[in-house]
């Protein structure tokens, strides 16, 4: 950390790291009041698509991409009946489209047989979808249906989690173990939206603008910019 940098002191009891988090938690709340996910939808099934997309790749090319492909595939009948080449063409430009094209096909499929055409709204039974993950389900649940099953954890949550003292693990199933422990169910979803906004605008991982970031006064990051 350069010398000039401001760095204050760590919480050590109890009280002191929740009087933190509280701190942390609330400034979020002043500076992204009202945030959600950016991916493009309309609908849970949209969501699900995008998210599968939005694998390896910004949710600002997802964006370019789905306007067109949800024309294109209006039901989730359409993705079930498309080839996967047909599908990884129109896909191409967001990366994996190999396999982001089979994930979305067999999803169709199996949410048609399975689910009657429904997004099933519990992570047990998303985890069962070609293509979804934690990340996927817990994006899916959250922001389709409200639904608080867990902390959303991309790289901006991983990045931002450690470099504010939240976590001290790199694996995201470890992360978000943490993180439910340490905030209250109600702030799951709403949390991870905060996380994705700041990295986006000031916590970026080259580079971070902590001169100018909101959260300067309680971070204690290693990697903390003048
Ligand atoms: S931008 Fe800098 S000060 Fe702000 S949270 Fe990130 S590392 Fe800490």
């Amino acid at each position: 950390m350069p010398a000039s940098v401001t760095t204050p002191k760590r919480p050590r009891t109890k009280l002191e790291k929740q009087a933190r988090l509280d701190q942390i938690l609330a400034i979020l709340d002043q500076v992204f009041p009202n945030v959600t996910c950016a991916l493009y939808h309309s609908n849970p099934w949209e969501l699900l698509v995008a998210t599968i997309l939005s694998a390896q790749c910004t949710d600002e090319r997802v964006n370019m991409v789905t306007p067109g492909l949800f024309a294109k595939y209006p039901a989730i009948e359409d993705f079930a009946v498309a080839t996967p080449e047909a599908l990884g063409k129109d896909v191409y430009s967001t990366g994996f489209y190999n396999n982001k094209a089979k994930n979305i096909i067999a999803a169709a499929k199996r949410i048609l047989k399975e689910y009657k055409g429904q997004i099933p709204n519990t992570i047990e039974a998303l985890l069962t979808i070609p293509g979804a993950a934690r990340k996927t389900a817990n994006v899916v649940l959250g922001t389709a249906f409200g639904i608080a099953s867990g902390v959303v954890v991309d790289t901006h949550v991983s990045r931002i989690s450690q470099r504010l003292d939240l976590t001290r693990e790199t694996d995201p199933v470890k992360i978000e173990r943490d993180l439910v422990k340490l905030l209250p169910q109600s702030r799951w979803i709403q949390f991870s939206h905060q996380l994705i906004h700041h990295g986006r605008g000031h916590c970026t991982a080259r580079s971070p603008k902590c001169h100018s970031c909101p959260l300067n006064s309680i971070c204690y990051a290693k990697d903390k910019n003048a």
